[in-house]
Formats: structure tokens, C-alpha cells, sequence
């Protein structure tokens, strides 16, 4: 579908990522409608079809853990709601800690996430043999892990979405920009397209790493700015891995499929900005292949078979920017969800919903809402466990 069927919805929904899908589905399932998303690009096109599908629940952040905790429900039951098995496989999460200050970091993590409820545990060296047996452990000396963490197909998600929340009535178009926002009387009314204008009393910004650009356009200073990440696939192995392997000293991340592919990435010295597009650079195929093989001795001999490049939608402080902007009433921030916004998205957006119809919700504006930024002087809380 490439035209809107009326000139005037409830909600439009910028951004047809996990993100805008997912609040699009909140908000039927409440009766909001009717309902538009906007999608630019294709079913995918975005982050949402680029990463590595990794869902956890360690965080610095309690909110944070409570959310991700609430996603691994959703994505359990996901196949019998969307009708389609995204393949969530609880293998585990185990990050590594080669210096001190990590393997504080790590057991401040352990501590919030435990007393939450969810079993965490602080492991020693010797103990990531019997979770990661081909782990290189020489430097490591803690490690964090929890065993329901796990990883999932992005794309069943989405297509499971896109088919669901039409079957409720949402209209979903793409290929179809958003080039701007039309206010009415000091409130966001609508947006503007190539075809004209569309009317709507609330419009969502869930453009992920675009929202930045989109804020703009709707005359607003945005606070996140999108950053270039890449990532890999190798050729298929005999199943040997099972948690998602996350080392802080360079971020790397790497997991392995069902088809046996290592799926990874690590941290790269790229800019914020769109500038250098989504491509991959010359830099990633060493410094990953060192870092892969580093950690994991028995990937020397394998090939890469594709790599592919995405944004992050970095907001300041590591948290998701979620509720309405105070500069512009109508406007919903749903974007700054970095690179955990798979994860948090079934959970997160329920909130989105909440902040769409005016609803409180638990998340606490101080720390998650778009306001927080405005004032320089406030305390902040990071999260800055980033990595995977
Ligand atoms: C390499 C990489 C690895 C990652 N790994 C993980 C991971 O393991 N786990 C995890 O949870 N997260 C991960 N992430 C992050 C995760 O993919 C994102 O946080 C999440 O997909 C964001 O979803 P979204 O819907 O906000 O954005 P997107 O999926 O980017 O969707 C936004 C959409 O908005 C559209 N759009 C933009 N501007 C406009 C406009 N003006 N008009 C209409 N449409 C517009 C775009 O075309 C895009 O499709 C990773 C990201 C990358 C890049």
C-alpha cells in the first residue's frame, strides 16, 4: 500500500522499524485508531533489519532490566500471538571483564539485575569453561551471566508485525517519506508528504536512526544522533557457542545461529553522522577477524560471508527517549534506543502507546522522557553497559 485511504488519521507512526510496528500494534490492540505508519524505505530497510538480534536483561539501569525482562515474556509468546517463530533461544548472555574497573562494572550489574529476581551470576574464569568451553579465558578475570538472555531472527518479527497490526486495521505504507510536520496551533496536526499534507492529532517519531533528522524537521533540536555500526556473518559451523559473548575491552559481541553462522561485531571509531552511509568499511574485516580470533581461537580458519553496516540512535545518556516533547504537544518521541532497540522494543513501546493517549506510565519521565535534556543541570543516570 502506497496512499493513505483518508486524509485524517488518530496517530501517525513515522517509521516502519520494530519500534513504530510495535507501538502501532499497542495502539490497536486499545482501540486508538485509525492509524497510519510511514516507511520510507522497505519492511526491514532500517536498523530493525540489521542487527544481531541479541535480547538481554543485564543493565545497570533498574527500568531498564524491568523492560528487557518484560520483552523476553513477549518474545516467548511471540510465535502464538504474530504467528510467526522468530526462534528466540534462551542460549545465555555472558559478558567478560579483562580489568578491574569491568569487572566492577559487572558485578554492580549483577547486583541490580539479581535483586530484581532474575538469576544472574558472577562467574570466575574457571566457571566460563563450563558455559563457553572454546572462550580464550587468559586475561578474563569475572564474567557476568544470565541464563534466559538469548537471541532471536529480527525478521519474523517484523514480518509477524507488519501482518498483525494490518489484520487490526493499522495502514501501513511504504515507501512513503515523511518530509516534515504540520502544526496546528502550536501542536504537531499532521505530516507533510510528497502526495500533500495528512492530518493527525498525534504523530510518533519512531524514524530510528533518522529520528534526529525527522525532529528537525519538525523544528526541534534533537538530543541522539544516529552512529554507523557493523557487523558480520561467517560461514556455517558445527553448533559450538551458546550464550551471545559480549567482551567490554572492545566491544565485541558474537553469537551463533541455529544455522550454525557466528553473527558479531565489535566497537569501530566511527563519527556520529549518516555521512559515510550504511556500507561496510575496509577497517572491520581485521580488526574483527583479531578480535573473533582472539577470543575465540577456533574461528581462525573460517570465511566471512557477508557483512552489512546499520545506525545506532545514540541518545546521551544510553536510555530510550520516550514520551511527548514539551516543545511540540503532539509529538511523540519513540527513538535513542542505541543498539538495544530489538530488545526493548515489545516492552518499551507498550509505554510509547501510554504516552501517545496521554496515559501515565511507570517509566519515569525524569529519566526516560524527551525533557530531560532541556535542562543542563539535571542529574543524569546513565546506562552505560552499551556494548551488544
Ligand atoms: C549492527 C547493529 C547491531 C544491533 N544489534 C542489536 C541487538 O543485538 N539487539 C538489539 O536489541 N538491538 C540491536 N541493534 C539496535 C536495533 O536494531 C535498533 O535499536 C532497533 O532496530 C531500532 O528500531 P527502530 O524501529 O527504532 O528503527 P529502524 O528499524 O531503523 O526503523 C526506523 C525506520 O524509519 C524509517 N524512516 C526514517 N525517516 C523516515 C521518514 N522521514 N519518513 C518515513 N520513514 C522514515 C526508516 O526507513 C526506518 O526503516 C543493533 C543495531 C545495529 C545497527
Amino acid at each position: 500500500m502506497t496512499a493513505p485511504t483518508r486524509d485524517r488519521y488518530r496517530i501517525i507512526i513515522v517509521g516502519g522499524g520494530v519500534v513504530g510496528l510495535f507501538t502501532s500494534y499497542h495502539l490497536a490492540r486499545a482501540g486508538a485508531g485509525p492509524i497510519l505508519v510511514v516507511e520510507r524505505g522497505f519492511l526491514s530497510s532500517g536498523a530493525s533489519g540489521r542487527n544481531g538480534g541479541g535480547v538481554r536483561q543485564q543493565w545497570e539501569t533498574r527500568a531498564t532490566v524491568r523492560l528487557a525482562r518484560e520483552a523476553v515474556g513477549e518474545y516467548r509468546r511471540f510465535g502464538r500471538e504474530f504467528g510467526l517463530n522468530p526462534y528466540f533461544r534462551q542460549g545465555g548472555y555472558l559478558f567478560l571483564a579483562e580489568s578491574p574497573s569491568e569487572a566492577e562494572r559487572l558485578r554492580a550489574v549483577h547486583a541490580i539485575v539479581a535483586s530484581e529476581g532474575l538469576p544472574s551470576r558472577l562467574l570466575r574464569p574457571e566457571d566460563v569453561a563450563r558455559i563457553a568451553p572454546d572462550v580464550a579465558r587468559d586475561r578474563v578475570i569475572a564474567a557476568s551471566y544470565l541464563a534466559s538472555d538469548g537471541t532471536l531472527y529480527p525478521f519474523p518479527v517484523l514480518w509477524g508485525l507488519y501482518e498483525r497490526v494490518r489484520a487490526l486495521g493499522v495502514e501501513v505504507l511504504l515507501g512513503v517519506e515523511a518530509a516534515g510536520v504540520v502544526r496546528t496551533e502550536g501542536r504537531a496536526g499532521g505530516i507533510v508528504t510528497a502526495s500533500g499534507p495528512i492530518a493527525a492529532e498525534r504523530v510518533v517519531n519512531a524514524a530510528g536512526g533518522w529520528s534526529a533528522e525527522f525532529s528537525r524537521r519538525a523544528g526541534l533540536e534533537p538530543a541522539n544522533a544516529p552512529t554507523r555500526h557493523e557487523i558480520l556473518a561467517t560461514e556455517p559451523v558445527r553448533p559450538f557457542l551458546d550464550p551471545m559473548v559480549i567482551r567490554l575491552s572492545d566491544g565485541l559481541y558474537v553469537s551463533q545461529t541455529m544455522r550454525g553462522e557466528l553473527v558479531g561485531g565489535r566497537t569501530m571509531p566511527h563519527p556520529p553522522g549518516t555521512a559515510g552511509g550504511m556500507s561496510t568499511s575496509v577497517d572491520l574485516l581485521p580488526a574483527m577477524a583479531r578480535s573473533l580470533v582472539d577470543l575465540l581461537p577456533r574461528t581462525a580458519p573460517l570465511r566471512i560471508l557477508r557483512a552489512w553496516s546499520g545506525y545506532y540512535d545514540d541518545s546521551p545518556d544510553g536510555l530510550p527517549i520516550i514520551g511527548e516533547d514539551p516543545r511540540l504537544p503532539g509529538f511523540v518521541q519513540a527513538n535513542g534506543f542505541g543498539g538495544h532497540g530489538f530488545m526493548l522494543a515489545p516492552a518499551s513501546t507498550r509505554r510509547v502507546a501510554q504516552a501517545v493517549l496521554g496515559e501515565r506510565s511507570d517509566l519515569d519521565p525524569a529519566t526516560f522522557g524527551p525533557a530531560r535534556f532541556l535542562d543542563p543541570d539535571r542529574p543524569s543516570t546513565p546506562e552505560r553497559l552499551q556494548p551488544g
